[in-house]
């Protein structure tokens, strides 16, 4: 796939692309798993992307891949960033890029943060550790906790994290993946720990940082809630694979895919009573046990014969598709 990913009117040229990717791990001493099944997927130059299944759909490893984070992890395809192929750059050109080209925030701010270092060096680390001196790191340290709306900033710069609040320190560690200006900001899951207050505080604050600095984003979530209001396409995940890519606004208007209109039917709405909330039946498959044919085939309720046998692919036209033989079936 090869496709530039357009927003109000315009293209946007990709950021980075996946091409084929894959992650495999090892099992025991002879068993390969394969958790991520070649996938493809680009993402726009300040485009806000978000990745989208349940526990196991391989979208936290797919973010981890992207950045080469887990050693034991066997990578294959391309990832190219800016026109590099990330997969074939040494750890020490890797370890470059982590950090000023495209850096992360994870669910948990609390176990990112180390208790006995103050919130101001934590956040100039990523600087002091590229050679930047320590009166400039601290500068700039100040500056993005600032921007990221941390009250006194100038003061909380000797503050622990044990001193803030949980939505104080998920801002901290947004500053410490900031502060050395990357293009791409992985977010897995950064609001999942909080509470729905601050929650939307923290998606208002990245919709904020991610505008004003042109900062792509790929927001990794369980919950399909959570995208409508920040992202501008979504990529559903299942089994290992995305099977559905598409502008948010036509993803939710018309999800092609038997597994995301479960999704979307599973969002709990305000009028509804908690009886009649909607759930896909079923479990996924483990990585080392996926069905043949399309993976999703004993949970879906619109499977036929082909479904069984045959894997669908993800075929994308005018930025929305979905890897299902139905969708397949209509297109003739
Ligand atoms: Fe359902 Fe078949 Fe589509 Fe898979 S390919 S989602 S089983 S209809």
């Amino acid at each position: 796939m090869n496709k530039t990913t357009s927003l109000e009117g315009f293209e946007r040229q990709p950021l980075i692309s996946a091409e084929n990717l894959t992650v495999d791990i090892a099992a025991g001493k002879t068993n390969i798993v394969r958790i991520v099944d070649n996938i493809s997927f680009n993402i726009g130059v300040g485009e806000r992307v978000a990745l989208v299944g349940e526990s196991g759909s391989g979208k936290s490893l797919t973010a981890r891949a992207l950045m080469r984070l887990d050693k034991m992890a066997r990578l294959s395809g391309r990832v190219d960033f800016d026109g590099t192929d990330l997969l074939s750059l040494s750890e020490r050109e890797m370890s470059r890029k982590r950090g000023s080209s495209i850096a992360m925030v994870f669910q948990d701010p609390m176990s990112f943060l180390n208790p006995l270092m103050t919130i101001g060096d934590q956040v100039a680390e990523t600087l002091r550790l590229r050679g930047v001196g320590k009166a400039e790191a601290r500068k700039r340290a100040l500056a993005v906790l600032d921007e990221l709306g941390v009250d006194r900033a100038a003061e909380r710069l000797n503050s622990y994290p044990h001193e803030f609040s949980g939505g104080m320190r998920q801002r901290v560690v947004l500053a410490m993946a900031l502060v050395g200006e990357p293009k791409l900001l992985i977010a897995d899951e950064p609001t999942t720990a909080l509470d729905v207050r601050v929650q939307d505080q923290v998606l208002d604050l990245l919709d904020d940082v991610s505008t004003r600095r042109g900062l792509a984003v790929l927001f990794i979530t369980h919950d399909l809630g959570v995208v409508a209001g920040f992202a501008e396409r979504v990529m559903v995940m299942y089994s290992g694979r995305i099977i559905e890519d598409g502008d948010v606004s036509d993803v939710f208007a018309e999800p092609q895919h038997p597994y995301s209109q479960g999704l979307i039917k599973a969002v709990p709405r305000i009028d509804q009573e908690l009886s009649t909330l909607f759930a896909i039946p079923g479990a996924p498959p483990l990585p080392s046990a996926r069905p043949d044919g399309c993976p999703f085939h004993p949970r879906c309720d619109q499977r036929f014969d082909r479904c069984y046998k045959e894997l669908p692919q993800l075929h994308v036209h005018n930025n929305h598709g979905a890897a299902c033989h139905l969708v397949d079936g209509k297109r003739g």
